[in-house]
């Protein structure tokens, strides 16, 4: 090797482990990284949330059905006789967050839905909910349908 070859090979090698160097100082002094972060929920939290560890069994809940797609268990705290939560496995956000591909899992929840209450007796109907985001009302950042029935529900929301 000559040696200008030799002096442009160890000058490139110094400013490359120059610039990682910098880098990494700059990552450490902002208290960030300069690498993508987890995707964050509409509500700023980041998945997993509460309802991945029902899925996995982690935490209780009483489940009423299940399948490959879906999970639906009683809500923790009943705005009426019968109020069910449907949840897809896979973990969405919110409504907001959809992607063209989760069209058919959307229709799957809402033939859950029909199952669920029918299941449960609500035959004189029932009303469904999806909150989005903070102004929706939105706490869990795992996207859910409400079922509610069993009794006479009011309108409009508050
Ligand atoms: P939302 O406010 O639309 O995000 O709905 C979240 C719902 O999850 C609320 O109605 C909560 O009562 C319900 N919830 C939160 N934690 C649990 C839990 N561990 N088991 C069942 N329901 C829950």
């Amino acid at each position: 090797m000559q040696a200008a070859t030799r002096v442009a090979v160890v000058c490139s090698v110094f400013f490359k482990t120059l610039i990682c160097y910098l880098h990494s100082a700059v990552a450490d002094t902002c208290g960030t990284r300069l690498s993508p972060t987890p995707v964050e929920g509409e509500s700023g939290t980041t998945m997993p949330t509460i309802f991945t560890k029902i899925i996995n069994r982690e935490i209780p809940a009483d489940i009423v059905y299940e399948d490959d797609q879906a999970l639906a268990f009683r809500d923790i705290n009943s705005q009426a006789p019968t109020h069910v939560l449907v949840i897809p496995k896979k973990e969405i956000a919110a409504l907001s967050e959809l992607e063209d591909g989760d069209a058919e899992l959307m229709g799957h929840l809402f033939v859950v839905v029909r199952k669920v209450a029918a299941d449960l007796g609500l035959e004189n109907g029932y009303r469904t909910v999806i909150n989005c985001g903070s102004d929706g009302g939105q706490t869990v950042d795992h996207i859910h349908i409400h079922l509610l029935g069993g009794r006479s529900l009011s309108w409009p929301p508050g």
